[in-house]
């Protein structure tokens, strides 16, 4: 194809305009009215007619519906209509679909075949364009991954879906450590009618202010359900509920549809209730819950609430399911609780020796937990943290002038000392 033309004799935007002399009238009138002039669908996208088309004058194979796959982009709570081209397999291109009101005004009918609107392409922002970066992201993790070591070793076998599916239900000695709690396990309670009564049971206990009928009512539970106590999270606290709560999913911001499938799964199938989206604890609890649960009972009425987080209860939950979080990186606010998932340990490597002999870790500064803490290196426990290498006194942990968590020995080389490498798993535990 030449500058001017398409290969067919026909100018840019398939008139007899070249682009040279497009440029010059547009900078004359103004891009939107030359255009308009020279492109009819273009007046008809302006004033909101019939949809743009642009018909293709070579054979473009991102043109073809065959090469076409229809989606929603997640790259924000918008939730665009998008058309996917793939080639070769691959995704290259994303745009905006025809059938979405989002990208298009109008849409086009539902009912329109995707071979007529395959040259037909709705509008999308620059951060939905960077969904193809997102997919093609090599540390995307798309298989399942097992430990295949010790915690902190960072071994690794990837095992099929069936096999994880298997593992997490069942439980048994998955790593050779004994046996480990499988989610069949936490799911004690099964009887329907059972749950659905207790459940209302339960409501009254946590709806009741006076601490002597709370506790009668707490003992009433006892005697009503001496059959079921076994299923119970704390059988001297109802309120707690039967152990499938101790299944926690937890996800970051899920809508339309997906969203609709983990109460299903949680609450309706497991009988956990403790399934908690952003939007459920960052708004309902902040404005909400949080205030009516520190309201104080003051001259004959509750009144005063603050406004305060809540989240699932991380630290008793057995098993949780985290979805478009990474609890180790930010989690939801306040991400600090992520620090407690595991035990407030982080587990790290050794990934660079600088020319001091400094040990430099993958802890970034702001992962590290607030006040002391200790490093476990090469059998080692190195305390930390200290401020400046002036006030170590020995090996010492620091975060370092890249922002990274250091390993240091002041007049000495700490690499050499601890006889540790690039590569060698670094445990942060808080306290000393
Ligand atoms: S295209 Fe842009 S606005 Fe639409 S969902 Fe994707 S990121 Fe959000």
């Amino acid at each position: 194809m030449s500058e001017n033309t398409d290969g067919n004799g026909n100018g840019v935007l398939g008139s007899s305009l070249d682009r040279r002399a497009f440029i010059k009238q547009s900078a004359l009138l103004g891009t939107g009215a030359i255009a308009a002039i020279q492109a009819p669908w273009l007046l008809d996208v302006i004033d909101g007619g019939p949809r743009r088309q642009i018909e293709p004058t070579v054979d473009f194979a991102l043109a073809k519906p065959e090469n076409i796959i229809y989606s929603v982009c997640q790259q924000c709570n918008g939730q665009c209509g998008i058309k996917i081209k793939i080639r070769d397999g691959v995704v290259v291109k994303a745009d905006g679909s025809p059938y979405s009101p989002w990208t298009m005004r109008p849409h086009v009918p539902y009912a329109t075949p995707p071979f007529d609107v395959a040259t037909v392409e709705g509008g999308i922002c620059p951060k939905g364009q960077t969904g193809l970066q997102t997919g093609a992201d090599p540390y995307r993790i798309v298989r399942v991954l097992k430990r295949a070591g010790p915690r902190g070793s960072q071994k690794w076998v990837s095992i099929d879906f069936d096999q994880a599916i298997d593992e997490i239900v069942n439980g048994g000695d998955l790593f050779g450590e004994g046996p480990v709690t499988g989610l069949k396990d936490i799911w004690a309670l099964r009887d329907a009618e059972v749950a659905k009564k207790m459940s209302g049971d339960v409501s009254k206990i946590l709806g009741e202010k006076d601490k002597d009928k709370k506790k009668g009512l707490a003992d009433k539970f006892k005697t009503d359900y001496a059959d079921h106590l076994d299923v119970m999270i704390d059988p001297e606290h109802p309120d707690m509920g039967p152990k499938n709560n101790q299944l926690a999913f937890v996800w970051g911001r899920l809508k339309a549809g997906r969203g609709d499938l983990i109460p299903r799964f949680t609450k309706d199938a497991f009988g956990s209730t403790n399934a908690h989206g952003h939007t459920t604890v960052c708004q309902g609890s902040l404005y909400f819950t949080g205030k009516a649960m520190s309201e104080q009972f003051v001259e004959g009425k509750f009144s005063g609430g603050k406004k305060f987080f809540w989240q699932a209860d991380q630290e008793s939950a057995e098993f949780m399911i985290f979805v478009g979080v990474n609890p180790f990186e930010a989690s939801q606010s306040p991400p600090l609780r992520a620090r407690r998932c595991p035990d407030g340990s982080l587990q790290a490597q050794v990934v660079h020796i600088d020319r001091f002999g400094n040990v430099v870790t993958d802890v970034r500064a702001g992962d590290l937990p607030q006040g002391a803490f200790t490093v476990e290196l090469a059998g080692q426990q190195v305390p930390g943290p200290v401020r400046t290498y002036a006030q170590a006194t020995g090996l010492a942990a620091i975060v370092g002038s890249s922002a990274y968590l250091e390993v240091a020995l002041p007049n000495g080389n700490a690499a050499t000392g601890l006889g540790t490498d690039i590569g060698d798993a670094v445990l942060v535990r808080l306290g000393r």
